[in-house]
């Protein structure tokens, strides 16, 4: 398949106008006083102290919907409701894994998300290393079938995030493919840069659905254990026994709340977050820090004495973790509208100070986006291109056209707690917070104020996060 066109970087010929020096002063005012200090982390705070863990479909996530609706009323947003989501139910019960031979050894593992429970006894078999994807498609059958597969490829810590996506695949795809050929488990190796002894959930689902064999992620010591017991040259043997359940689909919600733009409220600034978290931790970095950042920028942009001309809209996304339900949903209720969104742009890469400024808007709109640059650089944000791919719930909007922006925060702790027991407050950076805050109240005013139409735009290359 080749790759739909980028749109086109350089300034074009008609210049657009320069961004009015009263909204740079307002600009200014917001970024500035946003920097002294917000509420970001009270929100957090709240959130992670309130309710806790919130995986899609349990009592948590059901008190998460009720606590953002509420948040948003006395936050004083208008038009907050809570749009109906049905998202799959998933349980974690006891998990425990066991290293038969030729070491014998108990092990720390978490169930991935969507793993069917193994027999009560447990499932034992012989392990069988693979560094790669590309190395399991290369496999013959016979030297996978009746085995436990063990992906143990190591996620390399970088400030934008990337060592994640260089390995995640291996969760959804790589269960996928080792069941193909007659897998009868699958161990990965924590997607994460922890070198604690806690293991890392995700989901295993893929678009073609659950996992069809148990698996599992190991603790990344615990990876290691399992790579230098291998390396002894002696067969590995292996006892994994997880107990989980697939439930009838819950009930959740998209929460969402408006600033009213004051000349177009038809037409729409999205700023977007996660309100659902993996259950093993609160959800503080992932993704309650990205919530306080777009809510704390609603509140900011309401208090405003003018409000902006476009409306800015706060959405906190239902199940994002496992499979992306609100994002389809939210396209599907809001199809009509959706050439009325002028730019979206989601906050899920936790607490840390935004990095970079990315957008994908139309050639038209560029001299505006790098008026809006400008201001974010006292921040210490660095511009990068107009090929912005957006957060993962903006995948269906991304897909139609919709402009995005991407404001990057430092990722170099994140993935540290990602997913893990260790994903609590303690971990969460106040002043990264307010910066990030600082830098979202500059792109949802720019946006909200611009003179042209960001867009349409073509769509990045499927993404994931
Ligand atoms: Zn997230």
């Amino acid at each position: 398949m080749t790759e739909p066109p980028r749109p086109p970087e350089s300034v074009p010929a008609t210049p657009a106008p320069a961004v009015p020096a009263v909204l740079v002063q307002t600009a200014q005012q917001l970024r500035d006083a946003a920097l002294a200090g917000t509420g970001a982390f009270d929100l957090v705070r709240s959130l992670t102290t309130e309710v806790g863990p919130r995986l899609a479909g349990s009592p948590g996530d059901a008190a998460a919907v009720r606590w953002g609706a509420e948040t948003m009323r006395a936050l004083g947003f208008a038009n907050v409701r809570a749009e109906p989501v049905k998202v799959p139910h998933w349980k974690r019960g006891a998990e425990t894994g066991e290293i038969l031979t030729p070491y014998p050894q108990a092990v720390v593992l978490s169930a991935l998300g969507g793993s069917p429970a193994t027999p009560v006894a447990g499932l034992e078999g012989a392990v069988l290393e693979v560094e790669s994807l590309a190395a399991m498609e290369a496999l013959a059958k016979e030297a996978v079938a009746g085995k436990i597969v063990f992906y143990s490829p190591k996620m390399q810590r970088a400030n934008d995030g990337s060592g994640y996506g260089a390995v995640v695949r291996i969760r959804g795809e790589g269960v996928i493919k080792a069941a193909e050929k007659g897998a009868i488990a699958v161990l990965i190796r924590s997607v994460s840069t922890a070198n604690n002894r806690l293991p890392h959930t995700g989901s295993a689902r893929t678009l073609a659905g659950l996992p069809p064999i148990p698996c599992a992620a190991l603790s990344v010591p615990d990876a290691d254990l399992l790579q230098r017991q291998i390396a002894s040259g002696q067969p590995l043997r292996f006892r994994l026994r997880l107990d989980t359940q697939l439930l009838p689909d819950g009930d959740s919600a998209n929460v969402i709340g408006e600033v009213p733009g004051r000349e177009k409220p038809d037409e729409v600034v999205l700023l977007g977050c996660h309100l659902d978290s993996w259950e093993l931790g609160a959800g503080a970095e992932d993704d309650a820090a990205g919530c306080a950042v777009v809510l704390e920028t609603g509140r900011r942009l309401l208090a405003l004495k003018e409000r902006p001309r476009r409306t800015v809209r706060v959405v906190l996304f239902a199940n994002e973790e496992f499979g992306l339900s609100g994002a389809r949903a939210y396209a599907e209720a809001h199809g009509a509208e959706i050439a009325k969104h002028s730019l979206a742009a989601e906050s899920d890469l936790g607490s840390g100070r935004i990095l970079r400024f990315s957008s994908r808007v139309r050639a038209e709109a560029l001299p505006w986006i790098e008026g809006l640059s400008g201001l974010l650089q006292p921040l210490g944000v660095e511009r990068r291109g107009n090929d912005a791919r957006g957060g993962a719930d903006l995948m269906p909007l991304a897909a139609a056209g919709v402009p995005l922006a991407d404001l990057d925060p430092d990722a170099t702790k994140y993935f540290d707690v990602h997913h893990s027991a260790n994903d609590t407050l303690d971990k969460v950076d106040a002043k990264g917070l307010d910066q990030a805050v600082a830098a979202h109240l500059v792109l949802a005013l720019l946006a909200a104020e611009a003179p042209m139409a960001f867009g349409p735009v073509d769509p990045p290359e499927r993404s994931r996060r």
